[in-house]
């Protein structure tokens, strides 16, 4: 079993289609008073999810986010919020 170092290194060691795309994989700032507008939103993380599915470090993704449950952003083409509710459904 790998550590979770391990993991981070592994995936950091792959050409994964999220870097340097933040902007796809984050909501962007919200403080302005409007935010992020759902239709926006739902178009942003459907092209990150799409290009998680030919991300070839997706398994290791997966497994990072589970174990470090993220506060936000899409991992592995799940949303923070689809990662938490699994795990409280797991647990
Ligand atoms: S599976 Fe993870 S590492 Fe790969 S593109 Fe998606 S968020 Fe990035």
């Amino acid at each position: 079993m790998l550590s979770t170092s391990q993991i981070r290194t592994a995936i950091g060691e792959q050409v994964v289609p999220c870097t340097d795309q933040s902007d796809l994989f984050f909501e962007p700032d919200t403080s302005d008073r409007f935010g992020e507008k759902p239709a926006a939103r739902e178009m942003r993380e459907r092209s990150a999810r799409t290009l998680c599915l030919s991300c070839p470090a997706r398994d290791l993704c997966l497994e990072l986010a589970l174990r470090e449950k993220p506060a936000a952003g899409i991992w592995a083409g799940f949303s923070s919020e689809e990662i938490t509710d699994y795990l409280r459904e797991a647990a």
